[in-house]
């Protein structure tokens, strides 16, 4: 997965959130690793901290560099592709 955050931001709760002090506010703020994925088993996948700038038929281009399997990329080539952003942003 290739995500620009750190944290999973938990929006639909955020003006929950601003309307009390009686709650860490932190936990609006989800961390993709390790918590989300914690219990996934070892080797099943891999959390890529960057941001999508393209996609081409072959690649994914990023906005920095990334360390994937020990090798120093910024664009991640793919098979298949499961897109959870909009592209027209792009
Ligand atoms: C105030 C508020 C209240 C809401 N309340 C509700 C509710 O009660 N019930 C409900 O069903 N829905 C609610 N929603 C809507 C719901 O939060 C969204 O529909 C939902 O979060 C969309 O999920 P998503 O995974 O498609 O997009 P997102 O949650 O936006 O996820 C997209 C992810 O892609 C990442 N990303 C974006 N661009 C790039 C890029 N170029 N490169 C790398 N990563 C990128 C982002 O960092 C983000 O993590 C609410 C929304 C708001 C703002």
């Amino acid at each position: 997965m290739i995500e620009k955050n750190s944290h999973f931001q938990h929006l639909f709760a955020f003006p929950r959130f601003a309307m009390t002090t009686k709650v860490d506010t932190h936990k609006a703020f989800i961390p993709f690793t390790p918590g989300t994925f914690a219990n996934c088993p070892a080797e099943s996948g891999v959390v890529v901290r960057a941001g999508v700038t393209n996609i081409d038929k072959d690649e994914i281009w990023l906005d920095r560099k990334v360390e994937v399997n020990g090798q120093r990329l910024d664009k991640v080539p793919y098979a298949y592709l499961v897109s959870a952003i909009n592209l027209l942003s792009l």
